[in-house]
């Protein structure tokens, strides 16, 4: 892959759970995961249950071309902790590999450390061994909103304070924002940036306002590609009002001012059929043109 090319996947697309009633598959049952490629880096953000197809995917990524790693490298960043996006994580096939190394690159939420919540959740009585008896190599680093991550063509990253001056011959940088507007510890909007200047934000999770939150419009700024929250339709959102999830207008409104150049909804109800999607994603372009509706197995390049 060319080292200036940045490459996302949609792996998962599904909030809150996977739908049950056998009849959304178009759009794919999985909850929320995204991989970006910028030449030989993986950054994943989320682990719900895409992450799961996500693995399959890199074993056998990483078997074709092992004889030159040593080590096999994931990125790893969460938006937060809520359940629909850490549910596929004790799943993760790179979990069980010797020579997998994950680097965990998050925000603090609700004075959890991203190491305590993941030490919890994989292991007893929640799951039959503990995240430290797995193969795997985990390495945590915390970032925060004054913090750039710039990452380089050997894999290596550094993480630098947002005053500070870049380093020379990053490939990639990934960038964070705090967003208040999600129960309880708010969730974590991500930009990732390549060194060509191809820019995509994830905001998942957010209640959007009226007239567009206008902290995300200025971080999502001429984006080539804004992943956002849509999970409710308008009547719904007068019965889940608070609930810390946006409508499509609210995406659309975000994506407008930001001037963006593609918005994909993303974040489903698991009680939204095909027909449903499909109906929301032609209200939308009414609004925003170039308006999508997230499916698995989506692949954007830039
Ligand atoms: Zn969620
Ligand atoms: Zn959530």
């Amino acid at each position: 892959m060319d080292k200036q090319q940045m490459k996302v996947k949609v792996y998962g697309a599904r909030g809150s759970y996977s739908p049950v009633n056998g009849e959304a598959t178009q759009f794919g049952v999985n909850t929320t995961c995204f991989r970006i490629d910028v030449g030989e880096t993986i950054l994943i953000f989320d682990a719900g249950s895409g992450i799961i197809p996500l693995g399959q995917d890199l074993v056998k990524e990483f078997f074709a071309k092992d004889a030159t790693l040593d080590n096999w490298v994931t990125h790893l960043f969460f938006t937060h902790m809520h359940i629909d996006h850490l549910i596929g994580f004790p799943y993760f096939a790179m979990l069980y590999l010797p020579k997998s190394v994950i680097n965990f690159i998050s925000p603090r939420i609700l004075d959890y450390d991203l190491k305590d919540v993941l030490d919890m959740f994989v292991h007893p009585p929640f799951f039959p061994v503990s995240l430290h008896d797995l193969p795997v190599t985990t390495n945590f680093y915390h970032m925060a909103e004054k913090y750039v991550v710039y990452f380089f063509e050997d894999n290596t990253f550094e993480i630098k304070q947002a005053t500070e001056p870049a380093p020379e011959k990053w490939i990639a940088r990934v960038q964070s924002i705090r967003n208040f507007m999600h129960p309880k510890g708010g969730s974590f909007f991500y930009k990732i940036t390549s060194a060509a200047g191809r820019k995509v934000v994830i905001a998942s999770d957010t209640e959007g306002f009226l007239g567009g939150d206008q902290r995300l419009v200025k971080f999502a700024e001429e984006a080539d590609l804004l992943l956002h929250d849509a999970q409710y339709t308008f009547e719904e959102y007068q019965k889940f009002q608070g609930f810390g999830h946006s409508t499509y207008h609210m995406a659309c409104e975000v994506a407008k001012q930001a001037r963006v150049k593609k918005l994909l909804l993303i974040h489903h109800d698991p009680s939204h059929s095909d027909e449903t999607l499909k109906q929301i994603e032609k209200a939308a372009q009414e609004i925003f043109p170039e308006t999508y509706v997230a499916s698995e197995s989506m692949e954007f390049t830039f």
